[in-house]
């Protein structure tokens, strides 16, 4: 069942961790290391079954191969998850056995920190193996990677402003801004800084009054956000809202977030292009965070990193245009845009594979 399952989704390898002592349940799927070592998050999950967690790593390192691949990087896909509670069962011993793992893949995955997992974990598994990213800044480490997503987000807007409007007068056009936390708050100021008109909600009232009181936006409840007449709906706090309930009432006509997995199902990203929406893919519009982490591989640099943030303007861009000239949707467009410069960089590094050692069957979104 899992060897099928592997076989369909083309990873190239799948490990299993166990450790009885540390209580350590994990598994690292490496999906795609053609471009190079597979960078992917580690996700802490209390998973009800298996399965679920063998689903959810091999959906994530797969979305990672796109995500680098879109933005760029020299790096593969790949992910891990451990399966237990984050409020719960943390320990030195489970984070240092997972880095064990880590290690004995020699450099092949580069493990980084995702939901449930925060930096003090990161910090045991870097005692057992450099592969590591998101260590503490005293390490090398970037540290948060809000304002770099929150600014990538922005050159994700601005090309598609100039695609849809043709013009890049960020401060001309209103924003419907859902979610006021650390990405969401950091869009928010660079929005105000142009001078736009702000609406914003968040289940967090304080984090909703701070963006009225000191930054000058407009509150809209919850579930108010969605019939915003807004120029622009920017989804930066979950994943799925665009969906068959609220594609109706967003009058935006560009869609432009930090969230992942945006998108509830794939219609939902053609009807948005049937009706003229100008959808601007998650994974390439968010690539901030990763660009910033990718850095740290060879030594961080600040500078190095906020330069790297405006290759997401050109990324987007390209992606619009092949969304024109091929006919399909952004989601899809930004998948061949994957696929196109994956293909590429294999048949260079490896020629004698034909088709760059790799296989895509069926496509995938968000990570
Ligand atoms: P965060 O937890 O700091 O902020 C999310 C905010 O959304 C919170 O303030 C929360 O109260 C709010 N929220 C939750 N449910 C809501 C709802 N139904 N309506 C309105 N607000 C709601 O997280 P973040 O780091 O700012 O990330 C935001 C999104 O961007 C997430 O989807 C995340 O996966 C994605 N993302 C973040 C980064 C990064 O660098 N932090 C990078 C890539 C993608």
């Amino acid at each position: 069942m899992i060897f099928e399952t592997i076989a369909k989704t083309g990873h190239e390898e799948v490990v299993f961790c166990h450790n009885k002592d540390a209580g350590l349940k994990a598994i690292i799927a490496i999906h795609n290391t053609v471009l190079g070592p597979a960078l992917g998050g580690l996700r802490m999950w209390p998973y009800k079954t298996e399965q679920e967690a063998v689903n959810d790593v091999l959906r994530l390192s797969r979305g990672m191969t796109y995500k680098n691949a879109v933005a760029g990087l020299n790096l593969g896909g790949g992910k891990g998850v451990i399966i237990g509670d984050p409020s719960r069962d943390k320990s030195e011993a489970l984070f240092r056995a997972f880095g064990r793992f880590v290690n004995s893949l020699n450099g092949r995955y580069i493990t980084a920190e995702d939901v449930g997992i925060d930096v003090n974990d990161m910090e045991y598994v870097f005692r057992e193996t450099e592969y590591v990213t998101g260590v503490h800044q005293v390490h090398g480490g970037s540290g948060d990677p809000s304002p770099f997503t929150a600014f990538g987000t922005l050159q994700g807007l601005m090309a598609a402003l100039q695609f849809k409007h043709g013009n890049e007068d960020v401060g001309k056009y209103s924003y419907a801004v859902q979610g006021a936390g650390h990405v969401g708050s950091e869009f928010i100021k660079l929005l105000r800084e142009q001078g736009a008109k702000v609406f914003v909600t968040d289940i967090n009232k304080d984090l909703v009054q701070r963006c009225v009181d000191e930054l000058g936006c407009e509150a809209v409840g919850l579930d108010e956000i969605y019939d915003v007449d807004a120029d622009v709906y920017s989804p930066c706090a979950l994943g799925g809202t665009l969906n068959a309930q609220t594609i109706d009432r967003i009058k935006a006509k560009i869609i432009c977030g930090a969230a992942n997995n945006q998108l509830a199902t794939d219609a939902i990203g053609d009807e948005l292009t049937r009706r003229g929406v100008l959808y601007a893919p998650d994974y390439a519009v968010n690539a901030g965070g990763v660009m910033n982490i990718s850095l740290e591989i060879d030594g961080y640099n600040r500078e190095r990193a906020m330069r790297m943030m405006r290759q997401i303007y050109y990324n987007l861009g390209r992606i619009f245009e092949i969304s024109k000239t091929e006919n399909v949707p952004t989601y899809l467009a930004a998948d061949r845009l994957a696929e196109e410069r994956i293909s590429i960089i294999g048949r260079i590094k490896l020629p004698h594979m034909g088709n760059g050692g790799t296989r895509f069957q069926g496509r995938m979104r968000g990570q």
